[in-house]
């Protein structure tokens, strides 16, 4: 059997792991990927990419090509609830509720505001050949592999030892690694370590439905999903439904579209598929639309967390540690930021600069908002529950008190008015799906590589839209725009993508020597960053103030939180390490961190 040596083998070229090879090529770990399916995804599943994963494919020179082939701003940010599409019955074709989401309309100062990126919106299925592509573009020829299929893994203190098949032939081969990731989306891994997952499953089977049709008449051009509330369904069955633009054009252009029914687990009627294309033209209210079916499929919905993310040297990420609900899109974005918080961790280990223990800082940072991000996820979902009910639909109520409702509600009467009121306040509730700035730019890791300094975190918005910056170890560097001769950057770019940590500093005290001799004890590389004042300092790099940027808008100066003798240390993955709110403490100051972060014991 031949035996393939390499540190890292990904499990699985979904988009935790085509992600995770990206991340690792830039860092320079050599890698292997397997992915037993012979083609990146076929459907289009998760879709939108939150302003969080898109800084972090900024990061990794993959934005550009997302933005691309994805919807324009103007044509996603935005959603309905409506009766139907069309129809020309007294109830047709109404719309109950329009809203502003992710980051588009209203919300789109603050999302432009506090990122240097919006977030973007492309079907897995478009996505992930991007990655893909890029996967093997980055990484060593050959080591991207498709069509291969891990059937056996054991471990020892040492290494991982895997078994894997090679689908075109069947041979099997060996891979002894230093490190397994699985995201293999908890297929296969899990199982053979004995993994459990926590949490309720088998909540409801949503059947889907991507289909090509011409709808530009009817969809209005700039929601991305449009909610059907059917006076005849019971909220969970064929009468009701959501659906998506499914691209690759976009707006009511959009060519294709991915509609969305959920079901009980246990109702035979999920299985009524061959029905499905009559029962989407019934819902739309398009009796004749020509509909070319691409793909049926059935999704069920649990919301579970991996009892451990680290199971000796094998890490899980993506839905092999986390499955939950599609609502607030957490699943492929938290997937994305798995792979980032893993792989500088991953690179610094395997080089011997980070101890063994900082992969354990995976774990507990990244559970965490696993655990969070399945809460979030589950009560977003839910929620959706909350709205049909503030429009009068109670679930198994018999049709004709739906009916009733309907013509209640859209009737020019003072009634007709307050129900519409009230549905207008209990809809924007789901703003907790739609607009959860908050929780995709304000989660923070409390315990793991980072060095808390006492504070107390700001406080959080109950409905997860506020974001607040901070500059508290563990959170998220804020962003701000910098100047440097003339070119505009983001204080996310300063770390670039190739795993510096940084130092942020004004002019106030001298961080050189602290860098110097950290760089001498640790052989860690941290880059000095002084940023000037918005006024007065110089915009060449060592200037007459030394200032590399300048701080043009004063925005940074407003948002560091610490004085112009302090600092900001920030990691490769832009999270703040640790924070010194005036000048160093000591000669050994940012050794002493450093040590801390790296998971390393001071010799
Ligand atoms: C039908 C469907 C619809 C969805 N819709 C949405 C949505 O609308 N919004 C949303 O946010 N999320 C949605 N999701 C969830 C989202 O797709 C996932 O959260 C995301 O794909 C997670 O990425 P991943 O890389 O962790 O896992 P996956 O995308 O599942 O990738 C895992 C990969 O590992 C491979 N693999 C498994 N076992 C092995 C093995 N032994 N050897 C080699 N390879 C292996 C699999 O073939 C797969 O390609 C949907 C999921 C499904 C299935």
């Amino acid at each position: 059997v031949n035996t393939l040596e390499v540190p890292v083998l990904i499990v699985g070229g979904g988009g935790c792991g085509l992600s995770s090879s990206i991340f690792l090529s830039d860092r320079g770990v050599e890698h292997l990927l397997i992915e037993r399916h012979a083609s990146t995804s076929d459907l289009p599943k998760a879709h939108y990419l939150n302003q969080r994963t898109m800084e972090v494919f900024r990061q990794h020179g993959l934005a550009d090509a997302v933005y691309a082939q994805g919807a324009p701003m103007d044509k996603f940010g935005h959603i309905r609830w409506m009766t139907s599409l069309a129809g020309d019955g007294p109830l047709d074709g109404r719309t109950f509720f329009a809203t502003d989401g992710f980051g588009g309309g209203q919300l789109r100062p603050r999302y432009e505001r506090d990122s240097p990126v919006l977030p973007a919106n492309l079907p897995q299925m478009h996505l992930e050949p991007i990655l893909r592509e890029q996967a093997e573009r980055r990484a060593t020829p050959g080591r991207v592999r498709f069509g291969h299929e891990l059937v056996e893994l054991e471990q020892n203190d040492d290494e991982v030892r895997a078994t894997v098949r090679d689908h075109d032939g069947g041979q099997t081969y060996r891979v002894r690694s230093r490190y397994v990731i699985a995201a293999d989306g908890g297929k296969t891994i899990g199982t053979l370590l004995g993994v459990g997952m926590q949490g309720p499953t088998g909540l409801l089977d949503l059947v889907s439905m991507h289909f090509s049709a011409d709808l530009s008449r009817w969809w209005d051009d700039r929601s991305l999903i449009t909610f059907f509330l059917n006076p005849d369904g019971g909220g969970s069955n064929w009468g009701s439904g959501a659906m998506a633009q499914a691209g690759p054009t976009w707006g009511a252009k959009s060519e294709s579209f991915n509609v969305v029914f959920a079901f009980r687990p246990d109702d035979p009627a999920r299985f009524d598929e061959d029905s499905i294309v009559p029962r989407v033209r019934e819902l739309l209210k398009l009796p004749d639309l020509a509909i070319t079916c691409h793909k049926i499929n059935h999704w069920i919905v649990e919301g579970v967390l991996a009892d451990r993310y680290r199971v000796g040297r094998v890490l899980l990420g993506g839905d092999a540690a986390h499955r939950h609900p599609p609502t607030t899109g957490l699943g492929l974005n938290t997937a994305i930021q798995d792979a980032h918080n893993l792989a500088w961790k991953l690179a610094l280990v395997l080089d011997g600069r980070g101890a063994d223990g900082l992969l354990d800082s995976y774990e507990s940072e990244r559970r965490a908002i696993g655990a969070d991000n399945v809460d979030w996820a589950m009560f977003s979902f839910l929620n959706h529950g909350v709205v049909n009910a503030g429009m009068g639909m109670v679930a198994g109520a018999p049709p004709d008190q739906h009916a009733q409702a309907f013509h209640q509600f859209f009737a020019d009467t003072p009634m007709g008015a307050t129900r519409r009121a009230r549905f207008a306040e209990v809809a924007a509730t789901q703003r907790v799906e739609f607009g959860a700035h908050g929780i995709e730019l304000g989660f923070h890791y409390e315990t793991g590589a980072v060095v808390p300094d006492g504070t107390a975190a700001p406080e959080r918005d109950p409905m997860g839209c506020e974001y607040t910056p901070t500059t508290r170890p563990g959170h998220r560097l804020p962003h701000a725009w910098l100047v440097s001769q003339g070119d505009r950057v983001s204080t996310h770019d300063l770390t670039g993508d190739g795993g510096r940590f940084i130092l942020l500093t004004g002019g106030g005290a001298d961080w050189h020597e602290q860098v110097r001799s950290a760089a001498r004890a640790l052989n860690v590389t941290v880059d000095l960053v002084r940023v000037g004042p918005p006024e007065g300092g110089a915009t060449e790099p060592g200037g007459d103030q030394g200032w590399d940027y300048q701080d043009i808008d004063g925005d940074w100066t407003r948002l560091r939180e610490v004085s112009d003798r302090g600092a900001v240390l920030v990691r490769p993955d832009n999270h703040i390490a640790w924070r010194s709110a005036g000048p160093p403490a000591g000669p050994d100051a940012l050794i002493d961190v450093l040590h801390r972060v790296l998971g390393q014991e001071r010799s």
